[in-house]
């Protein structure tokens, strides 16, 4: 294992101070590019390179996860009118004082959880994506670190259900629509404690820039970047759209294999800076 790592790896036996995650984030994780993810060789590129890690929390991954990220969710908005966005954060200095940054994101995520229970009870359409952040501007009484989560969401109708013995025998759609006051007051109503709820930028501001602030990506590990409501499907990060044109190869593909199975699919021989590497190994070992 890579010292670095190693270091982190301890690290985790408590919780890191949000500095050492952030330190962890602008590292590439060392399985990335060092061949032992097996090969691929593209054919529009003429190249054979290293497989990358695709891990989110690897400098060198993250940009393309981003980027593949950013593509989905803007499909996403125009697909399902996703064109409301606020922002819920975890207020006060006394919640800070018992709670480190960690804690913040696992008690946002449970109260996000019962919160999108009840406004799916009054709004069956509720559709949203959620981004858990890290905050970066810190003030005295907001340190760095702490969880915040933009929710992307639509605007569906309100609908009131009728009862009979503790049944709901019927339901009625009105005209009304999810707005930022009604769900201001019902964080009341429901006593959702620990969120604040603000109304933020609007969708596309938020998209074009601080989603890319890469410092907000640096949450805990164990966290998830993105989570949506059922009907909203993104790919999983990591899952780049593949080059057609490229072939796979194990780590324990040999050069002979590797230029075998090209020379087979494509009728072409491997680049040649592949033979030059060669040449420059077998007259290292001479
Ligand atoms: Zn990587």
């Amino acid at each position: 294992m890579h010292r670095r790592e190693q270091t982190f790896k301890k690290l985790t036996e408590r919780v890191p101070t949000w500095e050492e995650l952030q330190d962890y984030y602008q590292r590439k994780r060392h399985v990335c590019s060092n061949g032992k993810r097996g090969k691929i060789y593209s054919l529009r590129k003429d190249k054979l390179t290293n497989n990358i890690c695709n891990n989110i929390t690897c400098a060198k991954c993250r940009p393309g996860i981003k980027r593949q990220l950013h593509q989905d969710i803007v499909r996403q908005v125009y697909q399902n009118d996703l064109d409301q966005h606020f922002v819920i954060t975890s207020p006060g200095k006394k919640f800070r004082k018992k709670h480190n940054y960690a804690d913040s994101f696992k008690i946002q995520e449970h109260e996000w959880n019962k919160y999108r229970f009840v406004i799916q009870y009054h709004y069956p359409d509720f559709k949203f994506i959620r981004l858990p952040r890290a905050q970066t501007n810190p003030t005295a009484d907001n340190p760095i670190g702490y969880a915040h989560q933009h929710i992307i969401a639509n605007r569906p109708n309100r609908v009131i259900h009728k009862y009979k013995d503790d049944k709901i025998i019927k339901t009625i759609p009105t005209d009304e629509t999810l707005s930022f006051d009604w769900l201001t007051e019902n964080k009341e109503r429901y006593q959702l404690g620990f969120v604040w709820i603000r109304e933020n930028q609007s969708v596309a501001d938020y998209l074009h820039k601080d989603f890319y602030h890469d410092d907000e990506w640096v949450i805990p590990t164990n966290k998830n970047h993105v989570s949506t409501s059922r009907d909203i499907i993104l790919r999983p990060y990591g899952n780049f759209i593949k080059d057609p044109d490229s072939i796979y190869f194990t780590e324990h593909a040999d050069k002979q294999t590797i230029e075998n199975t090209v020379m087979d699919r494509y009728g072409r021989t491997l680049p040649f800076e592949e033979y030059l590497k060669q040449y420059h190994d077998i007259y290292k070992e001479k």
